[in-house]
């Protein structure tokens, strides 16, 4: 038997939509769908759903590499197995295991059967164990149930089989624009990329909007943040960014409130331009990077400050997240290196050297009545820059 009279496919399986009741064939739908704009171009016979499973049919082994870096960016799915098809009889399994191994070194091995199929005769343990001394009689190799260098996995449906060793884990989550639309804040940090990716793998339709404050600061952080957009349009294939000046309403804002409020205000303002323009664009919440304590602004009397401008939610996924996971996560994702270079945050820029850490709400209220921002504000908004980003495919 030669791996050419062999059909390999990519076995998938997804996350939680599987817990969806009534409307689990409309995720299901999604699902396919971003999977077949994922790997748009990769030679395949097509995209199926059977029994809660996915299958990319007929694809060239030598592929599987192109496929897994697509896949892995795909939200909702949990593993993709390489895997060889066979008929659902324990003997042709076993030609197709043959393959499988012809050539791969390894030390130790393991078999994981998934039956599914009540009408194929061995148990899932018997077809370990049986399938598991063939092999050890074969190659002399010795079973390690755990830590092996080679799990053998089949899984055993109705009409079909399906045997694999080569398995990628995605970030499961739900598919993308599955849910309705937010509009990020994003900065060139390390947090608002991560906050941003943790809602895109929720399935949440992600735009993007980032203040600056050029001429004062340079226009570093719109390019690292177009870089950081395009980071994360893997994973959602196509994204909006826009950038708003900032400048003169910091500018108004440095020459009426008290130093030790600047940032609160910063934020507010932000947030207040972040709704008018949400609400334009049918987003309907603001997510941010903001975890709890991190920085003077991060307290919760601060966040409560901040967030009373706000009509819309605003979802801050990293809230319960330390620093060093987030770094992690950035890592991860692959945002972590555009980052970590050197730019001029519009709000880093302008901080002052003892920032309140616990505003009282009802002092901010009180400066806020001195503050009329609201031709500001919409000067802002007139000057806003747009950019579709696509994912360009590596
Ligand atoms: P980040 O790493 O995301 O910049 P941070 O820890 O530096 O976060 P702050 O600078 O206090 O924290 O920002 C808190 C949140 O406010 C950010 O996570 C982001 O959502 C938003 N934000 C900050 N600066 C900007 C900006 N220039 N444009 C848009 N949103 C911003
Ligand atoms: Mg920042």
């Amino acid at each position: 038997m030669s791996s050419k009279s062999s059909t390999f496919s990519i076995l998938i399986h997804y996350s939680e939509i599987g817990l969806k009741k009534n409307n689990r064939s409309y995720f299901e739908r999604l699902f396919i769908r971003n999977i077949s704009n994922h790997i748009y171009g990769l030679k395949h016979k097509r995209i199926r759903l059977i029994s809660a499973r996915i299958l990319i049919e007929n694809i060239n082994p030598n592929d599987w590499h192109l496929f897994k870096n697509r896949l892995n960016n795909v939200m909702g799915l949990s593993s993709a197995i390489l895997v060889i098809e066979s008929k659902s009889e324990y003997l042709s399994i076993q030609d197709k295991v043959d393959v499988l191994i012809k050539g791969k070194n390894f030390n130790s091995f393991r078999v994981t059967t998934k039956r599914h199929a009540k009408s194929f005769k061995k148990t899932s343990i018997q077809t370990n164990v049986d399938l598991g001394s063939y092999i050890q009689k074969k190659t002399n190799k010795m079973v390690k149930l755990s830590g092996a260098e080679l799990n053998i996995m089949i899984e055993i449906l109705r009409e079909k089989s399906y045997i694999g060793c080569d398995k990628i884990v995605g970030f499961s989550g739900l598919p993308t624009r599955s849910q309705e639309k937010a509009l990020s804040l994003i900065s060139s940090g390390i947090d608002s990329p991560v906050a941003s990716f943790e809602m895109i793998k929720r399935g949440v339709n992600v735009s993007f909007l980032h203040f600056h404050s050029y001429p004062a600061t340079s226009k570093q952080s719109i390019d690292n943040v177009k870089q950081l957009v395009e980071i994360l349009t893997k994973y959602q294939l196509e994204s909006v960014l826009y950038c708003i000046p900032l400048l003169d309403i910091q500018e108004k804002i440095m020459s009426i409130i008290p130093d030790k409020f600047w940032v609160i205000f910063f934020r507010r303002a932000m947030l207040k331009i972040a709704n008018i323009f949400a609400l334009q664009n049918k987003q309907l919440a603001i997510i941010t990077g903001d975890s709890i304590g991190q920085v003077a602004s991060q307290t919760i009397s601060n966040i409560r400050a901040v967030s009373e401008i706000s009509d819309l939610p605003v979802l801050r996924p990293l809230s319960g997240m330390n620093k060093d996971e987030i770094i992690l996560k950035a890592k991860n994702i692959d945002t972590y290196d555009i980052s970590i270079k050197p730019d001029q945050d519009c709000c880093s820029y302008f901080v002052p050297i003892h920032p309140e850490t616990k505003a009282k709400l009802s002092e901010v209220l009180r400066l806020d009545t001195k503050l009329d921002l609201d031709v500001e504000y919409q000067n802002a908004l007139s000057k806003v820059e747009k950019f579709i980003i696509k994912f360009s495919g590596e």
